[in-house]
């Protein structure tokens, strides 16, 4: 932090035309620029600045930031201009400090973050549509497509032209020759405004306990203060009709809200809930935006015209000039931490966030995480608990199947207790789930005939078979080849085996099983749109479905009536990732959540582990139905083992094209590690998977205590390290959820 008598020394120094602007680039500080006459800004300001060859936004700052050399005044550059899109809230600077500050990451990239959506800087496009000239004598040529159109323009709607070509069958062509022709005309379309959500559009009557449960959320909105609070239930209880709640309070005094949730879980079931309790569709945030999309609500968060966005973890970032709470559901997801450029975990950024913004947190989960389930025990969190379901429904009786005993056919991956369990289930009108969180139709493809295997060129990876698209893929780098006929290697034809499953073999075998069956393979790369994906759901939720094959998309956040059996096909893949140490949690959350799916709302559903380790501890409580003794035994590994929330961690990466330079790269920096009583430095070793893209990686594992303050520890590490030459990256990562 500056102390006061530097921040005033800054000031006095610098004569009042110049502004500080921080560029959304990979660096950490800002520049100054002279302001031109005429033009006034203020902190938080866009402008465009010559910066280098070319002429880019920045953001002006109010405190100048880093430790560039000073520049000569006479030398300085003129600002070009002040955008017309509305300035960041003060609140935004600060938080994009916070975050550069804890993550390391250069400021000017968390900015980039936070500016989100180019457009926003563009003056608004003039959407352009078409209206029918009232009293236009119809044009001599009268194709029957011109008059299709012609009639649905009668009504005397503006529509865009795309939109009027669309609904009577032609292309834009035509309409573009009815407008020549002086029958249609070219109209502005009036921007469309944002519904504002209605915090009493709709009245919900509550049992006892969510009752208690609305009471303290709503406490929590209306004590106006930061505070975080864990909503912690099983799922189906009404987590989600209780948060509402807190939004609705929220929503009614003013505020804006955020809920975020995994990108995944962004379905329509939730839209639709949302629209009942407040009787418009939330403002969507999301990767599946255009960029137009995306500057149309950049702006309208930055004044205020939208008041609740329902966004995955980018939503973060948006410019809330006014925002009063944010939920954050399904807190333990790992969908929440970012791990590309700034490496952040979203769900500890709202946290922060409702701290320099004076709101309350929501965090809701029915499994949560180890950090927050910790952090609610010692009281750092507010508890609230929702401990039954709505429906009263109990939770599905869970069975292991110990795959040693009880094996499957050969070649074939579903043990014979779980295809009779699918058989009785549709033989009774219902439906059944089968949970494979691998993608493809066999991880690994070999030769019968050399041996030889595929292996990606560019990573330590085998070539994933996708058979529908029949092509071998690197799940790594997007790396992708035709399956071939015959082996590269030996020549020999028909002699390239599949080896294990992934869900598109499940979708095999389950067809063979059950011909009859009306089966639904969801996975990521065959589902070609959110669009159709959200199809796909309401096809299930509607009982077109009999059995369902998915990865983990199925997973989460959906609610299927009909759906009696879960059946997880091989419980054990998560546990393999030795270094990790969150997998045991993250295997007991997605099993606990899959398994939970079944027989949600009126009848008791059923659910089934494969499974080769049925005494390791997360399928013993997965059987048992016993989280609070899987917590339990969690919290004491990460007690004993100094793993979070009991101590941190940071992992660094080096990578380099050349293998020799990457190791020696690794071992210099490390030489490098200033000396600490309490803060060690485990590696480097060579990465799980070695070589990604080409690049050769090293691993080092920064532990510290939970008190220490590592990102000091990390600051002067860095400052200690000569600067590099050649094609060396290395990447730092606070709080990594990868270990690979
Ligand atoms: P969770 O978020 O904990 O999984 P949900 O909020 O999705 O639980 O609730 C599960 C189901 O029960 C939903 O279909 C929801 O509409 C219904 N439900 C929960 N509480 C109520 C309530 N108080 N009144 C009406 N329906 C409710
Ligand atoms: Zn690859």
């Amino acid at each position: 932090m500056d102390s006061l008598l530097e921040i005033l020394e800054n000031r006095v120094q610098r004569p009042a035309a110049t502004v500080p602007v921080l560029m959304p680039v990979a660096l950490d500080q800002t520049y100054d620029y002279l302001v031109p006459d005429g033009i006034e800004v203020a902190p938080g300001h866009f402008v465009l600045v010559p910066f280098g060859a070319q002429s880019r936004i920045g953001i002006v700052w109010d405190m100048p930031r880093g430790d560039a050399a000073p520049v000569d005044p006479k030398k300085l550059k003129p600002l070009t201009s002040r955008l017309d899109a509305p300035p960041l809230p003060a609140i935004s600077l600060r938080f994009a400090e916070w975050v550069a500050r804890y993550t390391l990451a250069p400021l000017g990239m968390v900015a980039r973050r936070v500016m989100g959506a180019e457009p926003a800087f563009e003056p608004p496009k003039r959407r352009v549509g078409v209206r029918v000239v009232e009293g236009a004598p119809a044009p001599s040529r009268l194709s029957p497509a011109r008059a299709r159109a012609l009639e649905i323009a009668a009504d005397g709607l503006i529509r865009s032209k795309s939109e009027l070509a669309q609904l009577s069958g032609c292309s834009t062509g035509v309409i573009d020759g009815l407008v020549a022709a002086g029958a249609l005309v070219d109209v502005a379309i009036p921007p469309q405004p944002f519904a504002r959500p209605r915090p009493d559009a709709s009245v919900s009557s509550f049992t006892d306990d969510q009752a208690r449960a609305v009471e303290s959320l709503r406490g929590a909105v209306e004590a106006d203060a930061y505070s975080v609070t864990l909503l912690d239930g099983v799922t189906g209880s009404g987590k989600t009709e209780v948060y509402f709640e807190a939004a609705a309070a929220a929503l009614a005094n003013g505020r804006q809200v955020l809920i975020m949730l995994p990108e995944i879980a962004l379905t329509s079931q939730f839209l639709d809930r949302f629209h009942r309790r407040f009787g418009v569709r939330p403002v969507e945030w999301h990767s599946a935006l255009t960029a137009t999309e995306r500057g149309r609500i950049w702006t309208g968060v930055a004044r205020g015209e939208v008041r609740c966005v329902v966004g995955a973890r980018s939503a973060l970032f948006l410019p809330y000039p006014e925002l009063g709470l944010i939920v954050v559901d399904e807190e333990h997801d790992p969908g929440f931490k970012q791990d590309d450029r700034v490496h952040y975990q979203a769900r500890d950024m709202s946290v922060v966030r409702g701290n320099l913004g004076a709101f309350p947190v929501i965090l809701a989960s029915a499994t949560p995480s180890i950090e927050s389930h910790v952090n609610a025990l010692t009281a750092r969190y507010r508890a609230v608990s929702l401990p039954g379901r709505f429906s009263g429904v109990a939770l599905p009786e869970v069975q292991a199947i110990n795959m040693k005993v009880e094996p499957p056919d050969p070649g074939k991956w579903l043990s014979p207790r779980l295809v009779s369990a699918m058989a009785e289930t549709l033989a009774a009108g219902q439906q059944s789930l089968l949970f494979l969180n691998r993608r493809g139709y066999a991880p690994l493809t070999l030769c019968r005939s050399c041996g030889h295997r595929f292996e990606c060129p560019q990573c330590t990876a085998w070539l994933v078979e996708h058979r529908f698209k029949k092509r071998l893929n690197c799940h790594h780098c997007g790396f992708s080849l035709a399956l071939p006929e015959k082996c590269p290697s030996c020549a020999a034809p028909g002699a390239l085996v599949a080896c294990g499953p992934g869900v598109e073999r499940v979708a095999e075998e389950v067809s063979e099983r059950f011909p009859e069956a009306r089966v639904a393979l969801l996975s990521s790369d065959l589902i070609p749109s959110l669009v159709e994906m959200r199809h796909m759901i309401r096809a299930i939720e509607g009982g077109e479905v009999d059995i369902i094959i998915g990865t983990q998309i199925v997973a989460k956040g959906h609610n299927f009536p009909g759906l009696a059996l879960v059946g997880v096909v091989d419980g054990d893949l998560g546990l393999a990732h030795g270094a990790d140490p969150r997998a045991a949690e993250r295997t007991f959350q997605l099993l606990h959540q899959v398994t939970g799916r079944a027989g949600r709302t009126s009848f008791v559903g059923r659910g089934f582990v494969q499974t080769h380790l049925p005494e390791h501890p997360v399928m013993q409580a997965i059987v048992a139905g016993d989280r609070e003794a899987f917590l339990n035994h969690e919290v004491r590994t990460r007690q004993k083992g100094m793993l979070p929330p009991y101590g941190r961690l940071a992992a660094i990466v080096v990578s380099a094209r050349d293998k020799a330079l990457a190791e020696r790269t690794a071992r210099m920096v490390l030489q490098h590690a200033p000396r600490s009583e309490t803060i060690s430095v485990l590696g480097p070793a060579e990465a799980p998977i070695s070589i990604v893209r080409g690049r050769h990686r090293w691993r080092l594992l920064v532990k510290a205590p939970r008190e220490s303050d590592l990102q000091a520890y990390l600051r002067a590490w860095a400052a200690d390290i000569p600067k590099l030459k050649g094609d060396i990256r290395i990447t730092l990562d606070i709080d990594p959820y990868s270990f690979l």
